[in-house]
Parts: C-alpha cells; structure tokens; sequence
C-alpha cells in the first residue's frame, strides 16, 4: 500500500496536485478552485487489490481520475478536483470492507476500532460539508456490457447484501442398511433449499457446502452451508430471504431435523443520486443502466454526498483474477465521459 501510494503520488505531483496520505492510508491529490468557500468533487477508486488479482480493480477507476485532472489542470474549476486512492477496500488486512474511504468519512464504529492496529486511524475522518460529489469509474467485473457490446454502462444502485449462514443438522447413519424413508439426510435437506434459492428471482449464492461426516458411504448427519443474496431493491432482497428460511423450516419439519439460520452480515442498497447518473449517461450517450452486484466505496460515498459510479466494460467479466483485461479505447471513452461529466458540474456551479 505505501508503495502504491508512493509511485501514483509521484504521478499526482507530476500532474500539478498537491498530495498527501491520510492517517488511513488514503492517498488524495487535489487541484485547488480560487472560488472561494468552493467545496470538493472526489473522483476515486482503490488502490489496493485482493491476493492474486488483475491490474484493473480499483487502480484504473484512480487512474481515470488522474487523467482528467492532467487535462483540467490550469483550468479554474469552482470547486476543488480531488483524486482518491483509497486504502482496503478490499478488507485483506482485517477482512472489513471498505476501510479506507469508511474511515475518511468517520464512518469507523468501536468494532472496527478495536480491531484496527494502526493508531490514530480516526484522524482521517474529514466533515461531509465539505463535499460537493463523488465520482467513482471502475470495472464492471461482470459480463452484462460485453453481452450488450457496449464499451460504458451507468450504474443505478450498489445492490444491498445479506449473508446467512445456516445448518441442517439430521443423523448420520450406513449408507447401506438404512431405508430411505428412515433418514434424516442433512444434505437432501440443504439441497431442496439451494435450488428453490436459485430460482427466486434475486442473486442468491451457495458458496460454501460443508458435510458432516462427510464419507461416502456415511448418511450425511449435518450440513452447514453459505447463503449470500443481492439485490438492488432491500425489500425484494429481504423477503427474498424471509421465504428462504421459512422454507427451510419447513424442510426441517418435514425430515424431522434441526435447523440453524443465522444472518451474519446485512448492508443496505446505496442508491446513486438521480442528477448526477443522469449527467454521467448524458456523457456517455445514453450508456446502458445497471446495477451493481459488488460493492465499491461509492456505496458509503453516497452516504456523504451525491454519488454515481461509471462501469468499463470487461473481458468476459472476469475479475479478481490475473486475465483482468479492459480494452484501450473503452479506457478512453471512459475518460472522455469522466472529463465531460466534470465540465458540465463545472458548468452548473459556475
Ligand atoms: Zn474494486
């Protein structure tokens, strides 16, 4: 990370921008208004990446925003054009998501804090009031625009998240001398849930399938498996998972086993604001609208000031991975909208 911030400071510096590290690692260059009491229009992303990842996620949407502030610098602007690279978004180093742009927003609650070894984090909490918009361009990570060949898309919401973990627990008996209608099989339980969660009309996920004991020739006598659901509508996405475990009741009622369901992690759609998404697709002639089924740091942006997120095309969605790719010429018409989209706020706080 200190590397990181080193090398595209020196590049923020090269562009004309004052730069410094914040006490959470982020790293912000800016270009000054003269307008007095101007406030401040962020364009971000992360610079920090998961183990093993591509060259995109997250540094491009940094990049793109160094760009535009190479081309708008010497122009006055009536607000302060800042560029962030954010610190852990990722959660790689404490495993909440995140960190950097939550702490620059005060954003941190006591667990966070505890858990946080670097002192005096806190101190990179700045006052909303400050910020005009935030702007934040990133990989689509999924493969909606190369289905639709377009280089750009919009994004509408960053799509809220729950995730439950949950266990059947059966007995474990012979595979052989056992009847099949004398079984608690803690699989077969799991699996009815699994395949009715696909088919619910929300992004649901089993990522994670543990069998216990797990042998082949052992009745399955507990499972304990992941549940992850998204969607950019919190009530579609809660009822969702409502049904999801009253079905698993069911289930369990049914063979006669016990069920565990525990929701471990819950976040809130972040809606992007209307007038700025509307700029953005202006910018971009009229690029397709979608939402956001991974998170960014855009959603607690929103949360703070008016936010909108612009998606690159990638190749065959593939993210999180060393075949990251993204094509030039979409970079620079992301860059052409980014740089249009900041002319034309320029325009209207002018
Ligand atoms: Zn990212």
């Amino acid at each position: 990370m200190k590397r990181a911030n080193k090398l595209v400071g020196s590049w923020m510096r090269a562009a004309g921008m004052e730069v410094r590290v914040d006490a959470a690692f982020n790293l912000i260059g800016r270009l000054s208004s003269k307008k007095r009491g101007a406030k401040c229009l962020v364009i971000g992303s992360h610079l920090d990446t998961v183990c093993n990842a591509g060259k995109y996620d997250g540094p491009l949407g940094v990049l793109l925003g160094l760009a535009v502030a190479e081309r708008l610098r010497g122009r006055s602007l009536p607000f302060h054009l800042e560029v962030v690279g954010f610190s852990d978004e990722e959660g790689v180093r404490y495993h909440t998501t995140y960190l950097g742009s939550r702490a620059m927003l005060g954003l941190l609650g006591k667990r966070d804090l505890d858990l946080i070894r670097e002192k005096g984090i806190e101190k990179a909490r700045r006052s909303h009031r400050d910020l005009l918009a935030y702007l934040e361009a990133h990989i689509e990570q999924g493969p909606v625009l190369q289905r639709l060949r377009r280089p750009l898309g919009v994004v509408t919401a960053i799509a809220g998240q729950s995730r439950i973990r949950a266990a059947f627990i059966g007995r474990a008996g012979h595979a052989g001398t056992t009847p099949m209608t004398m079984r608690k099989d803690a699989l077969c339980a799991a699996a009815e849930v699994i395949l009715v969660a696909e088919k619910l009309g929300v992004v649901a996920t089993v990522g994670q399938c543990a069998v216990d004991p797990g042998v082949s020739n052992v009745i399955p006598g507990k499972t304990t498996f992941s549940l992850d659901v998204r969607d950019a509508k919190d009530a579609k996405r809660k009822a969702a998972c409502a049904k999801l475990h009253r079905l698993a009741a069911a289930v369990a009622r049914r063979r006669g086993l016990r069920l565990e369901w525990k929701v471990v992690q819950e976040t809130a759609t972040a809606s992007m604001d209307r007038n700025l998404t509307t700029a953005l697709r202006r910018a971009a002639g009229q690029a397709p609208l979608l939402p956001s089924g991974a998170g960014h740091d855009a959603a607690e942006m929103a949360l703070a000031c008016p936010s909108a997120m612009l998606f690159v095309r990638c190749k065959d969605g593939i993210s999180h991975h060393p075949d990251e790719s993204v094509r030039t010429a979409d970079v620079a018409s992301a860059l052409d909208v980014l740089t249009r989209a900041v002319l034309e706020l320029a325009e209207r706080h002018g």
